[in-house]
């Protein structure tokens, strides 16, 4: 069997991975990565590359925001999740982190205006913590460029990418209103045109594929070989020290030598069957789960170190975060099988609604997804299906569009004639087809229609803060998450549970070392990304919050393993999680 020497192996090529691997080279040492999958990027290159880093130095609006602060919001949002040590290290590093790769790579980020989830919450803001990837010319990754995952199919336009920051969605909910932004969409889908027909795929990206790609592109300037089609299929251990790790792929098994130890970064479990049948709720009730996850994300970093002594343990209260997702007819990246949409944008729009088979609703829609997500599962307790219906009229349909469905003037007939865009004369007529209860889902749409008029939503409180509003839409007056539901014809789409990846992992210190179920560490085998249990506690504080404790961990992990960096020694593990919320 071939045998490769190096200082540092890096398991799996997302931002976890990369991010530690960079760090690594950038301290001297000798790195190698392996990726199981024909591409890199991993779901970091089909996310939404965002990160949330309070105190980031792109931010102007987040001057007065303090680590004090974000501390106090983390305490309210982990309850008793809450780990200080790991909080503090991140909230002292992750800015740090950010200057560091923007100063010494070609990792670069713009300021977005996300607030945090919960803005209302003692220590949330409504603005500042959330940085973007800054949208990269993939061009620049010469003859690797084919080796970029590319993005989620299901949330491009033709195969082009928006960018959620900026002016783009803006300009195509507008394109049949104003000429500023039917010249600008316009210009811009020419451009992704000729980009198609010159290089096979749009090149100019934004979101998570210019992170996945800047990252990319950073470790192979530094000569770090990123070898794809290799999975690690075993650990190398020496009494008790992981040593390095047997590789497989096309050419064969081999065998890399790392002297410093080995980096699990292999992305979660969101794709292991027997692992989320213990983990999701819905799932152990004999409910659907799509994940958008790569299917390569199979949880072998989990198997890899609990082989070698490591624990998994589950341990949150939402093992994953959790994201309403439907299934897109021929939606699938070679376009033949059906692919998983995200509902990230609708459920946020004025006159869309979600409501269960009953016909009712259960929450408000404009929460973030993991929030909606988890009264989803809550909601259908007790049943073996976990679904809801999003429901709209013709006018919302035509402004907004409802999942994969676009807007006008993008035609709907595709999306009737499969399946997956339901549409009734009435809503009764909408019901049945659905499969729902029509004198429920007419009764739910009366009630709501008596507030939404004068832009209230009295049951739920749609509207109520600054993140609910986001990503409505700022023209409806006076509440721009509330319309009524009032001209037929009217339409649904259904939405099953899905994730954006998982929560639970392995057990670690704060500096990545894997532990064994009695908490010592096990000798050279760190664990990063998604592979590593969140800081989050599965909980889900703010847009961007695997990603930036993603790359700052990975960033942490690397320099401890260099001899770089100590995590300090923690005064206040036995802090109480704070139970009270501050009213919204
Ligand atoms: C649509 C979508 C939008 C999202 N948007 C955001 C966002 O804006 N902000 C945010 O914070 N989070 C977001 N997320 C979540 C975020 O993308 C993931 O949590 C994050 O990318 C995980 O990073 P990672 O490095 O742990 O794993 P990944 O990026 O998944 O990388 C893991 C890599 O390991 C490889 N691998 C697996 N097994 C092996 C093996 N045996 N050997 C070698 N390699 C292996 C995989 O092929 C993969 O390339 C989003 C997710 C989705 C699906």
């Amino acid at each position: 069997m071939k045998v490769t020497e190096c200082d540092l192996l890096v398991v799996g090529a997302g931002c976890g991975g990369l991010a530690a691997a960079i760090t690594a080279r950038k301290h001297g040492l000798d790195v190698i990565v392996a990726e199981k999958a024909p591409a890199f990027g991993g779901t970091t290159a089909y996310s939404g590359g965002v990160l949330w880093i309070p105190g980031n130095p792109q931010c102007p609006a987040a001057r007065d925001d303090t680590r004090a602060a974000a501390r106090e919001y983390l305490r309210h949002e982990c309850g008793a999740q809450f780990d200080a040590a790991a909080v503090d290290a991140f909230l002292e590093a992750a800015p740090e982190a950010v200057a560091w790769f923007e100063r010494e790579t070609a990792v670069q980020f713009v300021p977005t205006l996300y607030p945090d989830y919960h803005p209302t919450v003692a220590g949330g803001v409504d603005i500042g913590r959330s940085i973007l990837a800054k949208p990269y010319d993939i061009r620049a990754l010469g003859p690797h460029m084919a080796r970029l995952r590319p993005p989620l199919r299901t949330i491009t336009f033709i195969g082009m990418m928006f960018n959620s920051s900026n002016a783009d969605l803006k300009h195509f909910f507008n394109a049949t209103k104003s000429f500023t932004s039917f010249a600008y969409v316009a210009r811009r889908l020419a451009a992704h045109l000729m980009e198609v027909l010159r290089h096979g795929r749009g090149v100019q990206v934004t979101s998570g594929n210019a992170l996945a790609a800047r990252l990319a592109q950073s470790a192979l300037d530094l000569g770090i070989p990123i070898w794809t089609e290799t999975p690690a299929v075993q650990l190398l251990d020496d009494a008790g020290r992981v040593t390095g790790a047997v590789l497989g792929g096309p050419g064969g098994a081999q065998r890399v030598i790392a002297r410093r130890g080995v980096v699990l970064a292999t992305g979660g479990f969101a794709h292991d069957a027997a692992r989320i049948a213990r983990a999701y709720p819905h799932v152990a009730r004999g409910g659907e789960h799509l994940s958008p996850v790569p299917t390569d994300n199979t949880g072998d970093g989990l198997r890899l170190a609990e082989a070698a002594g490591g624990e998994f343990r589950l341990r949150f209260p939402n093992a994953s975060a959790w994201m309403p997702v439907s299934r897109v007819p021929g939606g699938s990246a070679d376009g033949r099988g059906d692919g998983v949409f995200v509902h990230l944008l609708d459920r946020y729009k004025p006159g869309v609604i979600g409501v269960l088979r009953d016909g009712r609703r259960f929450c408000n829609e404009s929460e973030s997804y993991h929030d909606v997500g988890a009264a989803m599962i809550r909601a259908c307790e007790g049943r073996s299906e976990t679904a809801m219906w999003l429901i709209c009229d013709q006018d919302a349909l035509d402004k907004y569009g409802l999942g994969h469905v676009k807007p006008r003037p993008v035609p709907l007939r595709r999306h009737l004639r499969n399946g997956y865009l339901l549409k009734g004369r009435t809503l009764a007529e909408l019901a049945r087809r659905a499969g729902i209860d029509a004198a429920g889902l007419e009764r739910t749409v009366a009630d709501y229609n008596v507030g939404a008029v004068h832009g209230l939503d009295p049951a739920f409180g749609r509207g109520s803060t600054s993140f609910n509003r986001y990503l409505a839409d700022p023209a409806q007056r006076p509440n721009p998450c509330v319309a009524p539901i009032a001209r037929g014809p009217f339409y649904a789409v259904k939405a099953v549970m899905g994730d954006l990846g998982t929560f639970e992992g392995l057990s670690t210190d704060v500096a990545g070392r894997v532990l064994r179920p009695d908490g010592s560490p096990i000798e050279g085998l760190f664990a990063v990304g998604n592979d590593r249990a969140s800081v989050m506690g599965g909980n889900y504080p703010g847009a961007g919050i695997t990603l930036g404790p993603n790359l700052t961990f990975g960033w942490l992990t690397a320099r401890y393993i260099a001899g770089a960096w100590q995590p300090r020694q923690v005064e206040d593990a036995a802090e109480p999680a704070p139970s009270q919320r501050r009213a919204a």
